[in-house]
């Protein structure tokens, strides 16, 4: 894999003291030297072609397309997290433009019916909720002093669109309050709103003139700016009367400033997703346009592929590249894309169409090996095309011949899919197959660890169950009754026991393999079976295995031949698959891949620290090379109760486009439910096996580094065990040479694949993006969350190299350079205590924070160190929808849930002021979810949701009605659990360090001034 990004550019390996940086050292764009292959250098033909071979398959009816990976159901597959849907999109501006209104009549009254709170648990119940793992193991409730009721909530009012998104010459003032009982909250003043008059039609809410914000703490206020003449881009404007009190910020623990500023009147991430979906949800988003950018990725809408793929399967930090790499230096944003390339489609729209050209294959550019895509210009009357990607003119084959009408297009192009839509498939033909010969299907091995404790514990009991009715639901083509996919079963301890479970069996057979070192596999006939054809002898199975080691008292564990026994299985049987490993200790047994807790907090915050995200023996990382190599991906379901080295056991899984699921101190009675539905979303869920990606792009520019759960041999294909519909791979690309705006920048990404019923297939996504030699185009078209992304994924894949201290310094000096680029290239003069952010990165600071904040990154020894490697495995294969949620998360007001309505609350910001005694509120990040309950939470809500009568009444171990088959965790105002949730009030100072949004507001502005000097 290669190792670019953070690692190698020389400033990077220079720690800079404090804050405070020189321009020319930036980020990735430092030193052309470390990118990968000398620069103009054409590719290297097809990564998917050239090792490939042959397969005889079906020639199935070409559109439309097999559903592949095409339903959404109401559990969207996976674990990455389901966020709750917000509020409808407000399109009618004028009408919902209602003041602000006490809602305690309207939205939430006082005595609230049965059949409402009966509703109200309905509604909660169909929402999508979704989690990674477990967040268990809060201290046992303590009695809470009861607080005096709170001031009465208000509804959340629809928000009016803030002119300022996108529209060249405004400027945002402070958001309006979206709070309920915010600091001073009582009824607030309508949101504030001032045109300023110089572009555009003032808007309907021109009446609303900034009237000064409640709990304002600067003495001068905030004066709207006049400025913004001339040609300059629309920005945030936020002007800083009071200078910058406070030293140079450290990230952590920062000084104070002495005078705040008002959390209201910076730019709010809440107001930002609510505007887009205003403006944008519910639409048709129509991919016809080179470079358009697409609604939020917290939008909803309904994509319509017109030539260019969906965001669904590519978001891009930028929809308009700069035309040089000077350019590029310049403003210091990364240049890059985050593909799914199997994201879920919903059911409204089209699913992803098969084309089939039989033996002769799909059409690909001689030099480049692009396939056949809308980018291919087709001349000379259709004889001959050429190459958007590499400009080859290429001779079309005699078999795909087609005239050409009046503006030279071909007249089958509608017909076609690879003519004319961004994202279809191809049957792949036998080159495209290892050996030549077509793929078998994929095989499912579950593995599990029956030490002593998961026996005790009733994990194993729970496991075996819990199989019984999973299997039933094995991943199927939607026109086949049956599912291909075998499935095998291996339990063990220190050694393994395979099972014969052939269907012709009364009693299944058990084979021990105790050599340990050296793992063979002792059955071929009867291992991997038709889950259908051996039903009775594998349940026959898993009743007894938990009765088999009943009497065991075997404590140790190996892990890694787990691991290889089950790919040396799927080896055998000449098939790609999946191991399920449940597992729950340190393995210490003698085995390769032996492990020794070497937890040492002495390391943190040290220069050492990256050491506890490395891996502490290198048998998972070839182990891992071994696995991809035969299409061997690895699911691991963890349930420590005590340091498992996750950094280590994690890293297979990583590699191989598996997923790591961790239960820490799991409780049967609170955490089983959370844990079956993982793991049937897990088995259910739409994947590919034995994958090779590969990101082409048109000349001027190329790929130069991946994230994700990848291997990589080389510097252009990116191989995956398998890839399922959660996984995102975030891809950043470098100039070669200058680009054109008029040809653009091009990408077409490929992934040839096995599918669940063992049909090799290419799975192909176009995208182009513009060009501009205009700094002001580049910021106008960058979306924050594809940014967020990358620079997770990047800082948490530099942190294996570096110092994190280097990591969070190198963090904060970006965002301050790309808005000082912004300021002095974009933005209209004005003062230099003037923050102006453009529309699009408004939310960039608070996000950076967020990151910043996050336990991966915050060097504290009260942090578990297997939950940071954990999190920092999580967020590596996130798409842009999920690291926006994880690292901000959704918080509900539940207590103002409209039981007449469908839809839930709109969120509130993620900070203690907007909490309140008298409400209920559920936080969500993916991962964990938290439902505070005010001290005076309304009883008839609480009897809704708990069946007990008050809150004193609810112990904090107690699971939901609701919730039930979610890991809720319940946290009551003022009791000691509480200190956890604040953790996730990611706008406030954190409780281990970590500056609050307005502090890390004010540093960056203090970075961006002395740049700006
Ligand atoms: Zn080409």
């Amino acid at each position: 894999m290669s190792q670019q990004g953070y690692v190698a550019t020389p400033p990077y390996s220079q720690p800079q003291s404090g804050i405070g940086l020189s321009p020319p050292h930036y980020g990735h764009y430092g030193d052309p030297s470390h990118t990968a292959s000398p620069t103009g250098m054409i590719k290297p033909a097809g990564p998917l072609g050239a090792t490939a071979t042959g397969a005889i398959l079906p020639p199935g009816p070409p559109p439309p397309g097999p559903h592949q990976f095409g339903q959404n159901g109401a559990h969207a597959a996976g674990h990455p997290p389901q966020r709750f849907s917000g509020p409808p999109p407000v399109n009618n501006v004028a009408s919902s433009y209602a003041p602000y209104q006490p809602s305690a009549q309207s939205s939430y009254p006082n005595s609230m019916s049965t059949s409402s709170v009966t509703q109200m648990g309905s509604q909660l119940s169909a929402m999508q909720i979704n989690s990674y793992g477990n967040s268990s193991g809060m201290a046992p409730p303590s009695q809470g002093p009861p607080g005096p009721l709170s001031a009465t909530s208000f509804q959340t009012p629809p928000q009016p669109p803030q002119p300022s998104i996108l529209q060249p010459g405004s400027q945002v003032l402070p958001p309006p309050p979206t709070t309920l009982n915010g600091p001073g909250a009582s009824p607030l003043p309508p949101p504030m709103y001032r045109p300023d008059g110089l572009t555009g039609p003032p808007p309907s809410n021109a009446q609303y003139q900034s009237p000064p914000l409640p709990g304002q703490t600067l003495g001068a206020g905030y004066p709207p700016q006049q400025a913004n003449s001339g040609p300059q881009m629309a920005g945030t404007q936020l002007s800083y009367p009071g200078g910058f009190p406070g030293g140079p910020a450290q990230m952590a623990g920062p000084p104070q400033p002495q005078k705040k500023l008002d959390p209201d009147s910076i730019p709010s991430p809440i107001q930002v997703i609510e505007n887009d979906r205003a403006s944008r949800g519910g639409q048709v988003y129509a991919t016809n346009t080179r470079g358009q950018i697409p609604p939020l990725v917290t939008t909803d809408c309904i994509i319509q592929d017109q030539g260019n793929a969906s965001p669904r399967f590519i978001r891009c930090t930028t929809y308009c590249f700069p035309c040089t790499s000077d350019m590029a230096k310049q403003a210091q944003i990364p240049l890059a894309a985050v593909i799914k390339p199997f994201a879920t489609i919903p059911s409204n729209e089209t699913p992803l169409y098969l084309v089939n050209h039989g033996e002769s294959g799909p059409v690909r550019c001689n030099r480049c090996k692009a396939y056949m895509c809308p980018f291919m210009q087709f001349i000379e009357g259709g004889r001959r095309y050429q190459c958007g990607f590499c400009n080859c003119v290429n001779d079309v084959p005699p078999f795909y011949f087609q005239h050409l009408d009046h503006v030279g297009r071909r007249l089958d192009h509608y017909e076609k899919p690879e003519l004319s839509l961004g994202s279809y498939e191809y049957v792949a033909t036998l080159d495209y197959c290892r050996k030549n010969k077509p793929p078998n299907p994929p095989a499912f091995i579950f593995m599990i660890d029956v030490s002593y404790s998961n026996i005790k514990n009733g994990l194993v009991k729970l496991i075996c169950e819990e199989l019984k009715t999973v299997l039933e639901k094995l991943p199927k083509e939607e026109q086949e009754e049956t599912s291909a996919i075998r499935v095998g079963f291996i339990t063990y301890n220190k050694v393994l026991h395979f099972f014969n479970v052939k269907s012709n069996l009364a009693q299944p057979q058990m084979m021990v393999v105790t050599d340990v070192g050296e793992v063979f596999v002792p059955l071929l006939d009867g291992f991997l079976v038709n889950y259908q054809e051996s039903q009775s002898v594998i349940h026959n199975l898993l009743d007894q295995i938990p009765d088999m080691f009943a009497d065991s008292n075997e404590n140790e564990t190996v892990f890694a031949p787990v691991i290889q026994a089950g790919m040396e299985a799927l080896k055998a049987a000449d098939c790609p698959g999946k191991l399920f490993i449940f597992h729950s200790s340190l393995p210490t047994a003698e085995a390769p891949g032996k492990l020794k807790n070497r937890d040492d907090k002495k390391l943190v915050n040290t220069d050492k620290e990256k050491i506890l995200f490395q891996p502490q023996t290198n048998v998972y990382d070839s182990l891992a090379k071994d696995c991809v190599a035969h299409g061997c991906s690895v699911t691991l379901f963890l349930f420590p109760s005590q340091y498992v080295d996750v950094a280590s056991l994690g890293l297979v899984p990583q590699l191989t486009g598996g997923t790591l699921y961790k239960y820490s101190n799991f409780q049967m009675h609170l955490d089983s439910q959370q844990f079956l539905n993982d793991l049937r979303n897990d088995i259910e869920k739409k994947i590919g096996f034995d994958a090779i990606m590969r990101v082409r792009t048109s000349t001027g520019f190329r790929a130069t580094d991946f994230f994700g759960g990848i291997l990589m041999n080389n510097t252009t294909d990116v191989e995956m065990a398998a890839i399922d519909c959660d996984k995102a791979v975030t891809v950043e690309f470098k100039h070669d040479d200058k680009l054109s705006e008029d040809s653009g920048a091009l990408i077409q990404c490929a992934v040839l694949y096995t599918t669940i019923s063992g049909q090799r297939r290419l799975r192909i996504h176009n995208l182009g993006l513009n060009c501009s030699s205009q700094l002001a185009d580049l910021y106008k078209s960058c979306e924050t969350d594809a940014l967020m992304n990358f620079f997770a994924k990047s800082a948490f894949k530099a942190i294996l190299h570096q110092p994190l201290k280097v990591i969070r310094e190198i963090l904060v000096n970006q965002t301050a350079h790309m808005l000082a680029c912004y300021r002095k290239n974009c933005a209209s003069p004005s003062a230099a205590s003037q923050l102006i952010l453009p529309d699009s990165m408004k939310v960039l600071p608070v996000y950076m924070n967020c990151l910043l904040k996050n336990c991966v990154l915050l060097s504290r020894p009260e942090i578990s160190t297997d939950e940071r490697a954990f999190q920092r495995q999580l967020v590596m294969t996130m798409g842009v929808a999920d690291s926006q949620l994880f690292f901000y998360p959704q918080l509900l007001p539940i207590h103002t849930l409209d039981v007449k309505s469908t839809t839930l609350p709109a969120a509130v910001r993620c900070s203690e002021s907007r909490l309140s005694e008298g409400g209920i509120f559920l936080l969500v990040n993916g991962l964990h979810m938290f439902l505070w309950l005010g001290v005076s939470s309304p009883p008839e809500l609480i009897q809704g949701i708990f069946n007990v009568p008050s809150f004193a009444h609810i112990n904090t171990d107690m699971v939901s009605i609701f919730f039930i088959a979610f890991m809720l965790t319940i946290v009551k105002q003022r009791e000691q659990p509480e200190m956890v949730f604040r953790q996730f009030l990611v706008e406030d100072k954190g409780l281990y360090g970590g500056s609050s949004y307005v502090d890390f507001l004010c540093c960056v502005h203090k970075e961006i001034c002395q740049l700006l000097n």
